[in-house]
């Protein structure tokens, strides 16, 4: 048996409406699957405004040129995190503040944030990891009290909620990610959600390669110029229409993720209650939306060896991101504080496979080899 870690869903529609898009003859950004898209965020989450992206990381750069991130900012995040989350403030220039993870997942520790706030930060970026919520009451008092924006990673966290509320919908400004690996895809995708009304006009400036392009065929301004700086952000209407066939599912997405989540819980406890694994820790403040299975093994030797042992049995399971502030490229500049529980979830962390087609019998096959590799 073969399991691969992932297999992208496809809803069957996808090919229809991009050949839908391409029978319109408006094939470029910001068309009617765009608005179809836009409309069912607005619909199922009530954002404010929504701007469909080329990729997350396109949709967090955005953020760093829409609050005007300078050389000398500091910015606080999680450093068990994408490289794209620190990327985007990088390239405007920030110092990266890493925060340590917490003892019992691996979401930032919001109780550490606020001692390292000094005069030059202007803002915290939380990655919602797993989809599981950060505590976002605590970052948002702490922001408020220092004057400081919050952006939502959610890259990893649509249908998520925090007491109620939507992730991504929370701070200042939050990002979604379709990449293949998430659970509503487009190949590569994003969605930038403006949760200040402020943001609302530059944002779509800034999507438009600086022009005021969007409010012109609104019929807002007469005619359309250079007004700011910006970039080409706006993904094009095949990838829009693609993704608005799996949004259309996204329920019962969902669901089967969530069956597939508990049933791996449920049947992996006795490794637990043995104490040879640690599953997800789901904070009551939080809810699951299904991204990632995951489990710690003890150490890392441990972890190489599961996954050693899971690959012979034909079964794909992967660690995960690499502490930012060890990283070739931030080693030097970090402060040298010791963050040990982001070393932990970088050294003991497997996420198993977790695709909508995965079958009853293969996820029995993963569980069985995992229950082997402990007896
Ligand atoms: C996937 C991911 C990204 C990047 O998303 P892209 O759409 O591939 O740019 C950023 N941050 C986190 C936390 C992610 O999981």
């Amino acid at each position: 048996m073969k399991i691969t870690f992932n297999k992208p869903y496809l809803s069957g529609k996808e090919l229809y409406y991009i050949s839908q898009a391409i029978h319109n003859g408006k094939t470029a950004g910001n068309q009617a699957f765009t608005k179809k898209c836009h409309a069912f965020f607005h619909k199922t989450y009530g954002f404010g405004k929504v701007l469909l992206t080329t990729s997350c990381t396109d949709a967090l750069e955005m953020a760093a040129l829409l609050l005007d991130i300078e050389p000398g900012d500091e910015v606080i995040m999680p450093s068990f995190t994408f490289v794209s989350t620190a990327n985007a403030f990088v390239l405007r220039g920030a110092k990266i503040v890493f925060a340590d993870s917490r003892a019992d997942e691996p979401n930032i520790d919001a109780t550490t944030i606020e001692a390292l706030v000094t005069p030059k930060t202007k803002a915290i970026v939380v990655v919602h990891y797993a989809g599981i919520a950060c505590d976002m009451d605590v970052i948002m008092a702490v922001a408020k009290k220092h004057n400081l924006y919050v952006i939502e990673d959610a890259a990893q966290s649509i249908d998520g909620y925090y007491k109620g509320k939507p992730l991504g919908g929370i701070g200042d400004i939050g990002a979604f990610s379709f990449h293949e690996t998430k659970n509503i895809i487009s190949g590569e995708g994003g969605l930038l959600i403006l949760n200040d009304e402020k943001y609302h006009q530059r944002a779509e400036i800034i999507w438009e390669k600086g022009t005021n392009r969007a409010a012109f065929f609104r019929g807002e301004v007469d005619k359309y110029g250079w007004v700011d700086v910006g970039s080409s952000f706006l993904p094009s209407e095949m990838t829009a229409a693609f993704l608005y066939a799996q949004l259309e599912n996204i329920q019962e997405i969902q669901a089967k993720r969530g069956e597939l989540w508990q049933r791996y819980e449920r049947e992996l406890q006795p490794l637990q209650e043995k104490g040879h694994i640690q599953l997800p820790v789901v904070p009551d403040y939080s809810t699951n939306n299904w991204h990632i299975f995951y489990l710690l093994c003890k150490n890392l030797e441990e972890r190489t060896a599961l996954i050693r042992h899971l690959k012979g049995n034909g079964v794909h399971a992967v660690f995960h991101y690499l502490s930012l502030h060890k990283s070739p490229f931030y080693k030097d500049k970090h402060d040298g504080r010791e963050l040990p529980h982001t070393d932990r979830y970088t050294n003991t962390l497997v996420r198993l496979p977790l695709f909508f087609e995965l079958s009853e019998e293969q996820q029995s096959h993963i569980i069985n080899c995992i229950t082997s590799f402990y007896s």
